[in-house]
């Protein structure tokens, strides 16, 4: 039997005219869905015999929050179980200009950076657009809080699943569910070209956000693999026609690593690579992850850091650090049950 929530909108509206069923079934079924209904009974302005009807025919699977961590700093990290047993993690985290969730868009990771967690045991599987969608609405539905923006910026890497993230994102702007804007939501890459490229087209009001963490191709590839595959120049150009094409800053991620790329060489190459580009640097001190033996700079060299490029003129921030208590800041996520 399919799951009811694994079609999208138009797939549905078909399947139920074929039942005979009126359009607007399909409007009501699509928001029981994203108030995260958890069953057929609880969609209360279908009649009991409807409901039944449609449970003969379709399923109503759920992504299960198994387990709910609260940081001192109050984030919050969902452990999400998928009806195939699969488990994914999703972080909670209030700021002053509204709640923010970080969604997983796979189980486990491929791309094999040296310093994250999400890429240790590979890629299990890539999540479907629904079970995207159903990290919003349980983590909604949990917290009782509202989401004003989402970034996919937990585990995996949504250009290598495009497909099922483009599906996502047309569901979660659509009006007709959580209507959020485009532009309150934040794509995080760790470089895929011709992703970032199609992206551009596709999604030209979705924040685009670089993993770059590095300031020349050699020290590039000793971390993460991609850059093999997609050479910085090749990247920088990318991000450069995105910006213009878009006219939106490109966001650039860059976690510091003690003594490694914290250094004045470091921001002033980092700053050669990104002058006239319509950018920001977010700075993040590397988290700790027992198994990489990488040691993170400090509030202090990472302030140092930041001030040195925005004297070269571009413009940084250190990006405040939430839900390290609870592994649950940047790349401390993983596919481990409990941590
Ligand atoms: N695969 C995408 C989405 C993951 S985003 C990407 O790479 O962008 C998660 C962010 O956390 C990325 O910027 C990643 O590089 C960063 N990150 C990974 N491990 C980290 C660590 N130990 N400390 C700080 N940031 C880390």
């Amino acid at each position: 039997m399919r799951n009811i929530k694994a079609f999208t909108r138009e797939e549905r509206a078909k399947a139920l005219k074929e039942l005979g069923l009126p359009a607007f079934r399909e409007k009501q079924i699509f928001a029981w869905i994203c108030r995260g209904a958890k069953s057929w009974d609880e969609c209360t302005d279908l009649s009991k015999d409807l409901r039944r009807q449609l449970a003969e025919r379709f399923s109503w699977d759920n992504a299960a929050a198994e387990l709910v961590q609260t940081s001192s700093d109050g984030t919050r990290k969902f452990l999400l179980r998928m009806p195939d047993g699969e488990r994914v993690e999703a972080v909670f985290m209030a700021y002053e200009y509204g709640n923010s969730l970080c969604i997983s868009t796979q189980v486990g990771c491929n791309m094999g950076c040296s310093f994250c967690a999400s890429t240790i045991g590979g890629r299990i599987r890539s999540l479907e657009s629904w079970e995207m969608l159903e990290e919003v609405v349980v983590c909604v539905r949990e917290s009782g809080e509202p989401i004003n923006h989402i970034v996919l910026m937990g585990m995996g890497e949504p250009f290598d699943n495009y497909e099922a993230v483009a599906g996502f994102l047309r569901t979660v702007h659509d009006p007709q569910g959580l209507g959020l804007s485009y532009r309150n939501i934040t794509l995080s890459t760790c470089g895929l070209v011709p992703g970032i490229r199609r992206f551009g087209e596709e999604f030209p009001q979705v924040n685009l956000a670089i993993s770059l963490h590095a300031s020349n191709q050699q020290a590039r590839e000793k971390l993460m693999p991609v850059a093999k595959a997609y050479p910085l120049p090749e990247l920088m150009r990318a991000c450069r026609d995105h910006a213009e094409k878009t006219g939106r800053r490109v966001t650039f991620e860059f976690a510091l690593i003690e003594g490694q790329n914290d250094t004045p060489h470091t921001a002033k190459e980092l700053a050669d690579l990104l002058r006239g580009m319509l950018c920001h640097v977010n700075l993040i001190p590397l988290n700790p992850v027992t198994e990489t033996g990488m040691t993170g700079s400090s509030r202090k060299a990472a302030a140092h850091f930041r001030d040195m490029l925005e004297s070269m003129g571009i413009p940084a921030t250190v990006r405040r650090q939430l839900g390290a208590d609870i592994d649950a800041a940047c790349g401390q996520l993983r596919k481990k049950v409990t941590s």
